[in-house]
């Protein structure tokens, strides 16, 4: 029997997350079953050095639905993002983090709000991180909103949902998963926040400090900026030939 073709494909970075991985597709599966729709759930495993290959590739055998993309060598979440979304098949595309401070049970709650609006954004809100982390993600996300004349609480949230074109073909950069929501505004797609649960990670550690997270930020902060304001938006149509000659 052919395979049904996914309605909605979940991508999810994924580096040296072996302690997460197994009650990920585990919570994953429950969740998905919920929306009475074929779907895959692509793991972009971001060159991990731990025991998560392994794991995948258990999880494989077992789980029809899950696909595995294996970077080369660890090349940043974005990348991770971007890969899995080649590679995704579905109408919608969601993403998450394998950590599961995401709730994959916000899927089904957020996917209706698809037919209103092209992208939905998780909005961390009762953020459970430390003070220090929430207090330097809330400075970034001012700072973000300012140089980028956006109006974005929490932009860089992994938990977001997106109709397929929002994403599809779009070239990313290091870094452009802080973005998402201004990237999709840009290429005049509508968008809207949404509150959503976060938890503390389930297992493992975390992947960025405060060193490779602020200090790069300006350079794409100033990038986001320019591309904003000179990103090519335009609409041309071919002039149908009218007479004789005309062939239909
Ligand atoms: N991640 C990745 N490649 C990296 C760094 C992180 O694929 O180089 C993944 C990581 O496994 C996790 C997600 O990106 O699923 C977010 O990373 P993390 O939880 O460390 O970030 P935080 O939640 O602290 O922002
Ligand atoms: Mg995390």
């Amino acid at each position: 029997m052919a395979e049904p073709v996914p309605y909605l494909s979940l991508v999810i970075p994924c580096y040296n997350e072996q302690d997460n991985v197994p009650e990920l597709l585990r919570r994953v599966e429950a969740a998905l079953g919920r929306i009475g729709k074929p779907f895959e759930v692509l793991i972009v495993d971001d060159g991990s050095t731990d025991n998560t290959p392994r794991l995948l590739a258990e999880g494989m055998r077992r789980f029809p639905w899950l696909r595995v993309l294996r970077m080369a060598r660890n090349s940043g979440q974005s990348a991770a993002f971007e890969a899995g979304f080649a590679a995704a098949r579905g109408q919608v595309i969601a993403t998450l983090d394998a950590d599961l401070q995401n709730d994959p049970e916000e899927i089904p709650r957020l996917l209706p709000l698809l037919q209103e609006v092209d992208m939905v954004t998780g909005w961390r809100r009762d953020r459970q991180d430390t003070a220090f982390r929430r207090w330097q993600s809330r400075m970034a996300n001012r700072i973000r909103n300012w140089i980028t004349e956006e109006t974005v609480n929490d932009s860089a949230s992994s938990l977001k949902l997106y109709r397929a074109e929002v994403v599809k073909g779009l070239k990313l950069f290091r870094g452009a998963h802080r973005y998402f929501p201004t990237l999709a505004k840009m290429r005049g797609y509508t968008v809207r926040e949404e509150p959503v649960k976060h938890s503390p990670r389930f297992a493992g550690t975390a992947k960025y400090g405060f060193r490779n997270r602020a200090f790069v930020g300006i350079f794409d902060l100033i990038g986001v900026r320019w591309m904003k304001k000179r990103y090519l938006r335009y609409s041309c149509s071919e002039l149908r030939r009218e007479g004789p000659e005309a062939t239909q």
